[in-house]
């Protein structure tokens, strides 16, 4: 590659962002860290009726959590600042009168109002309005005001925009990284505002601006934009900045868990997930959650992010960031959308879940644990951990999994006593609690073999013995194994439950 990489993240700050979002940043920053390249922070916020308080606050520690780190931008500096565009706010307009001085835009006088009335004309017609070569010509702009006119009404100080001219009937072949050539003709496209009266560019204006002057060489962002490629190509053009006009790639759009259009916050909400990183609350109260809150693990979350979309070409699923770095390219970024599979999300958290030393996880779970009243020692709780971190997927499922270690069953499982205990059984019961009373070590293997040796020699299916046992301990049938159970509760609670279980039976109305 012979110019320096530099890449940029550009969102706006009108909201959480959404995990797309956060998909686009990674590959941004692959690709950077990938060619030793810059990832740049910008933030694009001169749509100001758009502007949500604390959201560019909420990207940053977001791609903080993720891992996701730039060289450059609005939190962190660097030399082609500032990197918020309402701090930039002077240096836009002269390329907007650069513009109208080629006859690339032209002033448009007509009012909000104005433009309205036209719609709904067009509307009753059935037709579609648009600002464009076509209707250009019959509305209120420099092109059919003359050149007194015009001034005044600048100079007057009423309000007007700039316009793009889209040029006629221009056939432009346009490249994508990920998609390869598109072809566009530009009689079909619309006359976009480039600068709005309340004296800041349009996104598509600042955005090309700044890209040039940040000397951005590859711009990697959502599929939305793509409809955006002609006009910012053109204004490259314009703006004679061609030569030095980054390359393109649009990501695939993140769909819905049955693959039918775009993965929406409202799915989130009926399917139950997250598709935010972290928790937002949003100015009118609600709540929307976030991964990280759910206790995905950022390491788990990123490899999920990765895979939606681009595939390594192999069977590999676990990536670590350092081997995404290595691993990644546009080229293998595929084209169609990618299906986000909510359980595929938890069972990346899975693998990745048990890889943290138990010690750490209990780390984690300790202020949860307090959270619900429980005080056991680090000791009991990593002996706790090690047995059932196995199966959970969250760290809290560790604890909410293993609340019999801690606390007695307050009710049994009724449903399982009647299905699969024997009123006979109950005479074995009995003579187990006294075998187990009699254990001088009490350590799970010694408990397993008593267990076992008293099931031989009275030939009884070990699961005659087993299931009362674990019911009584447990309350229900889950659970590790019986020995360590009863290792980590001690001889004496486990007696303790035994014995309530026994009461309990003598009653039960099989
Ligand atoms: N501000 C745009 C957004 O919010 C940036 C699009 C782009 O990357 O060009 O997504």
């Amino acid at each position: 590659m012979s110019k320096e990489v530099r890449v940029r993240f550009a969102p706006s700050p009108t909201g959480p962002l959404h995990i797309g979002g956060v998909r686009t940043a990674l590959y941004n920053y692959l690709f950077a860290r990938q060619n030793n390249g810059k990832f740049i922070l910008r933030i694009e916020d001169t749509d100001q009726q758009r502007f949500v308080p604390g959201a560019e606050e909420y990207i940053i520690e977001s791609l903080t959590w993720c891992g996701i780190k730039f060289d450059e931008g609005v939190h962190v500096g660097g030399p082609f600042g500032p990197y918020k565009q309402s701090e930039r706010k002077t240096i836009y307009k002269q390329y907007a009168d650069f513009l109208i001085e080629k006859g690339a835009a032209y002033y448009a006088f007509d009012s909000a109002e104005e433009l309205d009335q036209i719609r709904k004309q067009y509307e009753a017609e059935k037709k579609v309005f648009q600002y464009d070569l076509h209707t250009r010509t019959s509305l209120k702009n420099s092109l059919t005001l003359s050149e007194s006119e015009c001034n005044d009404w600048i100079n007057s100080g009423k309000p007007y925009v700039i316009r793009f001219k889209m040029p006629e009937n221009r056939q432009l072949t346009l490249n994508d990284l990920i998609r390869g050539e598109v072809q566009v003709n530009t009689s079909t496209l619309d006359d976009k505002v480039l600068f709005k009266s309340d004296g800041l560019p349009t996104y598509h204006l600042a955005n090309i601006v700044d890209d040039h002057l940040m000397e951005i060489s590859h711009v990697i962002r959502g599929e939305e934009w793509l409809p955006s490629l002609p006009l910012h190509y053109l204004l490259y053009e314009a703006l004679e900045w061609t030569d030095s006009m980054p390359l393109f790639a649009h990501l695939p759009l993140l769909l819905k868990p049955d693959g039918k259009g775009k993965l929406s916050k409202r799915d989130g909400d009926r399917l139950g997930f997250p598709v935010f990183p972290c928790n937002w609350n949003n100015p009118d109260g609600e709540l929307y959650p976030g991964f990280r809150e759910w206790g995905y693990l950022p390491e788990a979350f990123i490899n999920m992010l990765a895979l939606l979309g681009w595939n390594s070409g192999t069977e590999q699923e676990i990536f670590s960031m350092d081997e995404l770095i290595q691993r990644f390219s546009i080229e293998k970024i595929n084209k169609s959308g990618a299906r986000f599979d909510p359980e595929k999300a938890k069972w990346f958290n899975q693998q990745y879940l048990k890889k943290i030393p138990t010690k750490e996880l209990v780390k984690i779970n300790k202020p949860y644990l307090i959270e619900k009243n429980i005080h056991v020692s680090d000791e009991v709780l990593e002996t706790v951990t090690e047995l059932m971190k196995e199966r959970a997927v969250f760290p809290k499922d560790i604890i909410n999994e293993s609340m019999f270690f801690f606390q007695k069953p307050d009710t049994y499982d009724e449903v399982a006593i009647k299905k699969r205990i024997k009123p006979t059984s109950l005479a074995h019961f009995e003579k187990i609690c006294s075998i187990i009373e009699h254990i001088s070590v009490f350590e799970h293997q010694t408990i397993e073999n008593a267990i076992n040796e008293f099931c031989q020699t009275n030939q009884i299916g070990l699961g005659e013995v087993m299931i009362p046992l674990r019911i009584a301990l447990v309350g229900t049938t889950k659970g590790p194994h019986l020995g360590e159970i009863m290792e980590v509760l001690g001889k004496q609670e486990s007696l303790d439950r035994m014995e309530a279980f026994a009461e309990y039976m003598k009653h039960f109305a099989f």
